[in-house]
């Protein structure tokens, strides 16, 4: 194990991220397109609100980005991912397995269909859920039901798996659509950070039966707060869109709603935004992965830390840039002395399973998932700093 300068690897960063001086941010947006004139266009129209244009736009251009059928947008990443799992055949008292390295989102859509996070291990190679170890988990405690396979220890319904593609980094999911398929389980893919990536040449977020996208203010694209449900079911689109939107039978005028739902719709002022940003994602993709190569090849000579990479097959979008130290005991020095330097960076979030309300559901060992806890820093990563850099 070999030690880290963090003074050094701070000035490296601050070289890439601030070189004229002073602070600079994890995540910020960038507002260059034509965000203005399609927010104008809501305001001089009054179309601000529940319906307009700009939804059923975004819902398209959206769904050719992702290249799925369908995408059904919403108010935020959170209520997709509720909806889709809803969509997946999640019950209350149900088990979703999902990592336990992720975002408190990722578990709290599991908890609001009133169905409890089963937590597994994660992948070094992705930063993802390990569909290996799954697969030896699953042969350990689950076993084959009538409603599909159980855990054996606590008599529940195993229900879903919930990948997600941690900081824009493909899961594994060939291996793991394997494991799902010789399971009989449903797929929901929290591909919240991974719009604009690729594995195989191919987008996220429909590999499954369903996935969430989230356009909250730090993502790739935001729409202020937004989301969206992707499938290529165009039954379960409708059902989605339905749900969503309070459950109203189409009318003239008369209100008839035939199911207790949900307001979650994507008002049209956001989605303006999202038309506009939607069309900088390409360029917002090229300087990301340019900020991402120097980054790389800046740090490749330090001691003591490595920039993390994208896995094989997989072309990352590299939402949050990350390092992985040698010695955990110095990631806090790392944080501190960035922190100070006016660099922010941040550290993984806490496992699932360690915060309070989590601390009871099942989970496998998770070894991996502690490591990268114990060791990972995210650096700065707005687009604007590959775009401005000299490459
Ligand atoms: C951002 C995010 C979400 C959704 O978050 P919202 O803020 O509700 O849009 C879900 N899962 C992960 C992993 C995320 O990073």
């Amino acid at each position: 194990m070999s030690h880290l300068n963090v003074r050094q690897a701070t000035a490296v960063i601050a070289e890439i991220a601030a070189p004229s001086g002073g602070r600079v941010a994890l995540h910020e947006p960038q507002f260059s397109g034509a965000e203005w004139e399609y927010v104008k266009e809501c305001l001089d129209t009054g179309w601000v609100s529940s319906v307009g244009s700009f939804v059923d736009r975004f819902e398209s251009d959206l769904a050719a980005a992702c290249a799925v059928k369908r995408a059904v947008v919403v108010v935020n990443g959170t209520a997709a991912l509720h909806i889709a799992l809803l969509m997946a055949g999640v019950r209350r008292g149900d088990e979703v397995l999902t990592p336990a390295l992720t975002f408190v989102a990722t578990a709290n859509a599991i908890a609001h269909c009133g169905a409890i996070p089963h937590f597994v291990d994660s992948s070094w190679q992705t930063l993802g859920l390990d569909p290996q170890g799954l697969s030896d988990w699953l042969a350990r405690i689950a076993e084959p039901d009538i409603d599909g396979p159980r855990n054996r220890i606590t008599g529940r319904r195993l229900a879903a798996i919930v990948p997600m593609h941690t900081f824009g980094h493909p899961v594994d999911m060939p291996g793991l659509l394997e494991v799902a398929n010789r399971w009989g389980l449903p797929v929901v893919e929290d591909a919240a950070e991974s719009l604009g990536s690729l594995q195989d040449g191919r987008p996220l977020g429909g590999r499954g039966l369903v996935g969430a996208t989230s356009f909250n203010g730090n993502k790739i694209i935001t729409t202020g707060g937004g989301g969206a449900i992707l499938t290529n079911d165009d039954a379960l689109a409708d059902r989605a869109k339905h749900l969503t939107t309070t459950a109203k039978a189409p009318h003239r005028w008369a209100f008839s709603h035939d199911e207790i739902a949900f307001n979650y719709r994507m008002p049209n002022i956001n989605a303006a935004l999202g038309c506009a940003q939607l069309q900088k994602l390409p360029a917002f993709l090229r300087a990301k992965r340019a900020l991402a190569k120097r980054y790389s090849e800046a740090l490749a000579g330090l001691a003591g830390l490595r920039f993390f990479a994208e896995p094989h097959g997989a072309e990352s979008n590299y939402w949050l840039n990350a390092i992985i130290l040698d010695d955990p005991a110095q990631r806090d020095e790392f944080l501190a002395t960035s922190n100070d330097a006016g660099i922010m960076t941040r550290p993984c979030w806490t496992l699932m399973c360690d915060l309070p309300m989590y601390r009871e559901c099942p989970q496998m060992e998770l070894p991996v998932a502690r490591a990268i806890v114990s060791r990972l820093v995210n650096i700065p990563s707005s687009a604007a700093l590959g775009l401005t850099s000299n490459v």
